[in-house]
């Protein structure tokens, strides 16, 4: 008997990488053989990403094709996972939901990812890296950012089944690994508070709500030591970047030497504006002490162009900060508001498209 097929869309970041390969598996268990042309499938899963207009609305027409197709007769099962359908079922009161089931008929099922348990051993794409999620969710809701919503809180999954997972990889032959969570380096705070730990917690800078525990530190230096040939975490946030951090980095030098550091912006009122816990002041020491410490480093960031309150001289400002933090690669983003966030609700999206783009141009030239 033919084997049923199945295609996955992947769209946005790593962890969502990370989830499809597990989603994958769950599948190759039932019996099901991966394809890449999504019309010879029996099953479409569309893992989404909404954090960006661009990446929801491609996945929005993928949902329609596929939509198109089933009306002429094609017999496809279509589920769409990942953040959207995490933020419908995030609303308690199932308003969202039902807003998207009679928005997308077309679709069988919304799964929230949690469904997919972390017991699975995932099948993992034939590269070098092997992606390992640390944790899910986060707690810092930056005024633009919708992951809180979709993801939730921040959960660390357990300090022994990471390291287990790393053992494992590393005898499946991956000889790179990657450490993945909406915010990395703040693992394992709710292990802390909750005293699963016998390890003294390192306290980093936390957004808004004082100091908290984290136990990164000691997880990416016990995954460095298990000896694979490069080590690397995405992505991290400049408030809980940790000199303990620092030095574990500069003591372990298969830990990636490329760091990425999200500025978003170069000006302070747009950073507050945008809820980031730091000051360009204390992102540039920030830069300095891993300059310092670590030999080598180079940094990489995430660049919002055209947040509300980004007039031309903040921009222009912020131009002098990048040139200083001496970026190798940016990651630049045309502001766009996402509905639910506080910078939708409460901040006019001002600045022009073409404005937005000739701003994209200039960074794209300075830094990339
Ligand atoms: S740290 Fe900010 S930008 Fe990153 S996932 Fe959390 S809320 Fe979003």
């Amino acid at each position: 008997m033919d084997k049923k097929k199945i295609y996955i869309k992947t769209f946005g970041c790593a962890q969502n990488t990370a989830d499809s390969e597990r989603i994958k598996t769950y599948y190759w268990e039932k019996g099901y053989e991966e394809i890449n042309n999504w019309k010879e499938a029996d099953l479409v899963v569309i893992n989404t990403c909404i954090i960006r207009e661009s990446a929801e609305n491609r996945a929005y027409g993928l949902i329609n094709n596929v939509g198109l197709v089933k009306k002429k007769g094609k017999k496809i099962k279509l589920i769409v996972t990942g953040c959207l359908s995490g933020l419908a079922d995030k609303d308690k009161s199932g308003k969202k939901i039902r807003e998207l089931k009679r928005k997308f008929p077309v679709v069988d099922k919304f799964l929230p990812i949690e469904k997919i348990s972390f017991k699975i051993d995932p099948l993992r794409d034939k590269r070098k890296a092997a992606l390992i999620p640390i944790s899910v969710g986060c707690n810092n809701y930056c005024s633009y950012c919708i992951v809180p919503f979709a993801r939730g809180k921040e959960i660390s999954r357990s300090f022994e089944k990471i390291i287990k997972e790393a053992i494992r990889v590393k005898e499946l032959g991956f000889k790179e690994v990657v450490l993945v969570g909406q915010n990395v380096n703040s693992y394992g705070s709710d292990i802390v508070l909750k005293g699963k730990t016998k390890l003294k917690p390192i306290m980093v800078k936390s957004m808004g709500k004082g100091r908290i525990p984290t136990l990164f530190p000691y997880l990416l230096e016990e995954v460095a030591k298990q000896g694979f040939e490069k080590v690397s975490f995405v992505s991290s946030n400049p408030w809980d970047f940790s000199d303990e951090l620092i030095e574990v980095i500069a003591r372990n030098k298969n830990i990636d030497r490329l760091l990425h550091l999200p500025i978003q912006s170069g000006d302070d009122e747009v950073l507050k504006k945008m809820n980031r816990g730091y000051t360009v002041k204390e992102y540039l020491n920030l830069v300095k002490r891993i300059k310092k410490k670590i030999k080598g480093a180079r940094l990489s960031t995430d660049i919002i162009i055209g947040f509300p309150g980004e007039d031309k001289a903040a921009f222009e400002r912020s131009i002098e900060v990048y040139k200083k933090a001496d970026f190798e690669i940016a990651y630049l983003n045309k502001y766009s508001a996402r509905k639910g966030t506080v910078s939708a609700k409460t901040m006019k999206d001002e600045i022009s498209r073409a404005e937005k783009k000739r701003r994209w141009w200039i960074l794209e030239e300075l830094i990339n």
